[in-house]
């Protein structure tokens, strides 16, 4: 018979990482850029007593365990204390992505049942246009103060900060089984209807320790984070529980993430770590190239930044660290993975490494860090060996790792063994380094092989004329599919299709190299900023290539 452990079994709630906040970093600061240009200067301690209040006005709104409150927000402390005080009084927070598509937002909204939204004032005419459409929803709350909220066609409307100023204190946070249900987000639905993924306390705090562990993104004390994914993002990639875990210093931009505002944050404020999607960090970089501001660089405290959510291109890991003297941490992961699965940190041997080669170990979007297994599989199912070489499709299992989606039973969504299907594709390296190819929709499958469209686009970014590329897959009478180049290039640059592919001739297969290239003034994007290729995919539909004899 197996003999017990006789340690303590504290549940791992969300609320303990706020009440650790507030005793023992009381004072780190929470920098937050609010509606209407106002800056405002909280900390740990101030948020964890707004966040009780807030606990006190849910209770009053009639907000019960288990219900969905939706929030339509952008980065500020007001949004991290709805974080706290909706998990802590055991409801679930619903981050809306207000990119999407209104009736995708009518969907989603309606789907999880949400009873009140709190919205960016930003939010206001697209709430106004929707709400008839919600017919859950019986109160909004905009995130302002009582002086600043406009009337708005919007049932049972009031101004946050009033509610607050009214609420009485020292809520007392409830102990609860640690898989209650905390937040929840919807994948963005590139293909069918979004779906709902509902992540728990548990999953949450495990993921949070995850996140500050020093071959996770080592988030420490010490950080000072510009938190530049959105808190509609996959929960800001966690970043929002950890840092509470840990004590740093956050900066909430609010909805300011263009290059200028971006760089102003990280200097004046002494950020150490920031994280964002490539785009954000495209722009960062196309400020920086029209604004020498060389005399600012040595100010900045910046030391690394993790990139995820697509591919980071080779092109910026080498400009952070060559122009700021910052390390990039590649990390992939998805909705459904809370989102960390694996981290592209250093080993013992890279140490030293000639710098081309690390940052082809940069590249790869890394290890699986402990707690989310990782593996590839052939169309039959069968795992393939770590070899650098074998591909297949990414499967994942783990304690945050998602086993159904909102509204369908417990495991459904994993297959026999308890893997989750990612739909990436994928090779793992001996090292255990895992290499995205594709994802299993956008692979391009040419006479029997596949081409990896990130890899093609990755090469063609490294042209230093190129703004954006998307390569897609393209009907073709002889190889069933052939690659098509579509470019966006720098404001002001010539670039010709001839010029491409004579500069990506020697840096790809001579059987990869796309069989045409055409010129766009922009790509279509989904509501997280990545490349929307099924739009682009039908917008070049009838395209006949230049090779193709039919
Ligand atoms: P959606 O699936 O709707 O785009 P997610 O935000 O969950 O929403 O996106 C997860 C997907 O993003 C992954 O399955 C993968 O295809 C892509 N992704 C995330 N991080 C990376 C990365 N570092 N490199 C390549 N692709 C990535």
């Amino acid at each position: 018979m197996s003999l017990s452990g006789l340690m303590q079994s504290k549940q791992l709630l969300i609320s303990g990482l706020l009440t650790h906040a507030a005793t023992h970093h009381g004072d780190v600061e929470l920098v937050s850029q609010l509606y209407g240009g106002e800056v405002r200067r909280s900390n740990w301690r101030t948020l964890a007593q707004r966040a009780q209040k807030l606990a006190h006005v849910l209770a009053g709104l009639g907000v019960k365990p288990g219900d969905r409150v939706a929030t339509l927000a952008w980065n500020t402390d007001r949004h991290l204390e709805l974080y706290y005080a909706v998990a802590g009084m055991g409801a679930v927070l619903h981050t809306v992505n207000p990119r999407l598509f209104p009736e995708q937002i009518a969907y989603i909204v309606d789907h999880a049942a949400d009873g009140i939204v709190f919205f960016d004032l930003d939010f206001a005419d697209l709430l106004v246009k929707l709400a008839p459409q919600l017919k859950t929803v019986k109160r909004f709350v905009a995130l302002c103060r009582p002086e600043q909220l406009p009337a708005l066609d919007l049932p049972h409307l009031s101004a946050y900060e009033a509610l607050l100023d009214a609420a009485d204190e020292d809520y007392v946070w409830p102990e609860f089984d640690e898989n209650t249900a905390s937040s929840m987000c919807y994948t963005s639905g590139t293909t069918g209807n979004p779906k709902g993924v509902l992540y728990s306390h548990r999953s949450t705090v495990l993921h949070s320790f995850a996140a500050c562990a020093a071959d996770g993104l080592g988030l420490c004390a010490r950080d000072c984070v510009l938190l530049a994914v959105p808190m509609f993002h996959v929960n800001a990639w966690g970043v929002p529980y950890a840092s509470a875990m840990c004590g740093a210093k956050m900066v909430l931009p609010g909805s300011a993430l263009s290059g200028d505002k971006l760089f102003a944050a990280l200097r004046d404020e002494g950020c150490t770590l920031s994280l964002g999607v490539p785009t954000v960090w495209l722009g960062l970089f196309q400020y920086l190239d029209q604004h020498p501001l060389e005399r600012d660089l040595p100010k900045l405290r910046l030391n690394r930044v993790v990139v995820g959510g697509s591919a980071a291109p080779r092109a910026i890991i080498e400009r952070f660290e060559k122009q700021l003297g910052v390390f990039v941490i590649q990390a992939w992961g998805m909705s459904e993975t809370s989102p960390l699965a694996t981290i592209s940190n250093l080993l013992p041997k890279h140490e030293g490494q000639p710098l081309d080669e690390r940052y082809a170990v940069q590249c790869r979007q890394g290890r699986a860090i402990y707690g989310v297994e990782v593996a590839v599989f052939d169309a039959e199912g069968r795992a393939l060996p770590h070899d650098g070489q074998s591909v297949g499709e990414i499967r994942v299992r783990g304690p945050w790792v998602l086993s159904a989606y909102y509204g369908t039973e417990p495991g459904s969504a994993l297959d026999a063994q308890g893997w989750l299907s990612t739909g990436d594709v994928a090779y793992i390296d001996p090292d255990g380094y895992v290499q995205i190819t594709d994802r299993s929709k956008d692979v391009i499958k040419s006479g029997g092989e596949w081409i990896s469209s990130i890899d093609l686009e990755n090469v063609a970014l490294g042209h230093p004329k190129v703004g954006e590329a998307a390569v897609i897959g393209v009907a073709h009478s002889k190889w069933q599919e052939r690659p098509l180049l579509v470019i966006v290039p720098k404001p002001g640059a010539e670039l010709t299709g001839a010029e491409m592919l004579d500069f990506m001739k020697d840096r790809v297969a001579r059987w990869w190299l796309p069989d045409d290239v055409v010129f766009v003034d922009e790509l279509p994007h989904t509501a997280t900023g990545k490349l929307l290729k099924t739009a682009l995919r039908e917008q070049f539909r009838n395209l006949r290539l230049s090779t193709d004899p039919a």
